[in-house]
């Protein structure tokens, strides 16, 4: 295995995609490849993101296999009812080099509410033990149920102050100026993604654009998520740069 020089890496990068799942052979077969090439020739580089325990894994190999990729690892609140103890030993077996930067996707999910809703709390306090626990920052997915379902922020933020000193990112955000300004005051980013390039939401707009730029993360959530104008298309990490592109021409407004 190649571990390589992760610090030394980031020299020369533009972009940096913070959210993707280029890693995962779920979403990724023979193009993995490629779309790794294409991405460090438009000098971005990429966070690969993992969704479970087999796909946390992968992408700490895929990480300490390709330079200018770093590694999440985590299970996603869909995920929880198949637990979580592989991170932990991930984190156990971390080297002093390793591509190890975060931890994510973690959060709740009650829109889908594929894993039961106290199966979700448990996973994700004991994964936020682990931030905590080796100092890592969080990558979080927060997804509300449909109107009348109990709110996901109303449990989800009382647990996050249970744990003081979290550090991390609220990825693919799309909620309230309300849950906004409650991550701000935590100190959280905020993580847009190829939403803001086809919303015809005008609130949604406009809240985007307000984000002030010290507090906001970059990603694509590839294979999800396609920018315009490639809707339609796989999504991939260099299509970052149409996310900045994006909310650079919105922020001239
Ligand atoms: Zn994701």
């Amino acid at each position: 295995m190649i571990e390589a020089d992760k610090k030394s890496a980031t020299e020369g990068l533009r972009l940096i995609d913070s959210h993707c799942h280029l890693h995962d052979t779920e979403f990724f077969t023979d193009n993995r490849e490629q779309f790794y090439k294409e991405t460090v020739e438009a000098n971005i580089g990429m966070i690969c993101v993992g969704t479970d325990q087999r796909s946390s894994r992968q992408a700490v190999e895929f990480a300490a296999n390709h330079e200018f990729t770093w590694a999440a690892i985590g299970v996603h609140p869909h995920d929880t009812k198949d637990g979580w103890g592989d991170v932990k030993t991930l984190l156990e077996n971390k080297t002093e080099n390793s591509p190890i930067v975060a931890i994510g996707e973690i959060g709740l999910d009650y829109y889908y509410n594929n894993s039961p809703r106290e199966t979700q709390i448990e996973g994700l306090e004991a994964q936020l033990q682990m931030a905590i626990d080796y100092n890592l920052p969080v990558s979080f997915h927060v997804r509300d149920g449909a109107k009348g379902q109990p709110s996901v922020w109303g449990d989800f933020w009382p647990i996050f102050d249970n744990f003081p000193g979290l550090r991390g990112v609220l990825h693919s955000f799309t909620d309230t100026r309300d849950n906004l300004e409650k991550g701000f005051s935590r100190n959280l980013y905020v993580g847009l993604n190829g939403i803001s390039t086809f919303t015809k939401d005008q609130l949604q707009k406009e809240l985007f654009a307000s984000i002030p730029l010290e507090r906001l993360l970059l990603e694509t959530d590839a294979p999800f998520l396609t920018p315009a104008p490639f809707r339609g298309n796989i999504n991939k990490p260099e299509y970052v740069r149409l996310v900045a592109g994006i909310l650079g021409e919105a922020a001239k407004y």
